[in-house]
């Protein structure tokens, strides 16, 4: 199991599997820090989603109207062993574990649901 820091992860530096959820400017449309993620079946990987709305929702919290954001496998199938993924107290959601075998020519499409915003649906795969 990789072992991941939970929150000290700045939007302008994710790694390919950390994706940031943001708002473009008029805080209509979800916006992501990567459009694909990648994760590793031999490292183990796990992809992550963390909330990066203060930017621009200044005094955006949570645990008040949680959850911030929703993540559903529901296009291509899912490459983990559950199929939706939801935020925690803190903005943060962790995958769980990849079951699926490495393919970089299948990408798994996913939707991000977040309250009273724009439905957004970007993807990712699996590396070796
Ligand atoms: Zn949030």
């Amino acid at each position: 199991m990789a072992t991941r820091a939970l929150g000290l992860i700045t939007l302008n530096r994710t790694s390919e599997c950390d994706v940031g959820i943001g708002l473009e400017p008029g805080g209509k449309t979800p916006k992501v820090s990567r459009k694909l993620f990648w994760v590793s079946k031999s490292q183990k990987d796990l992809l992550q989603w963390f909330c990066q709305r203060g930017e621009v929702e200044p005094g955006h919290v949570h645990g008040k109207d949680s959850p911030c954001f929703t993540v559903i496998f529901d296009k291509d199938g899912t490459p983990f062993e559950s199929s939706d993924f939801t935020s925690n107290d803190r903005g943060y959601a962790c995958s769980d574990n990849v079951v699926v075998e490495p393919n970089e020519a299948r990408l798994y499409h996913y939707r991000i649901i977040m309250k009273g915003k724009e439905p957004l649906d970007p993807g990712g795969g699996v590396k070796p």
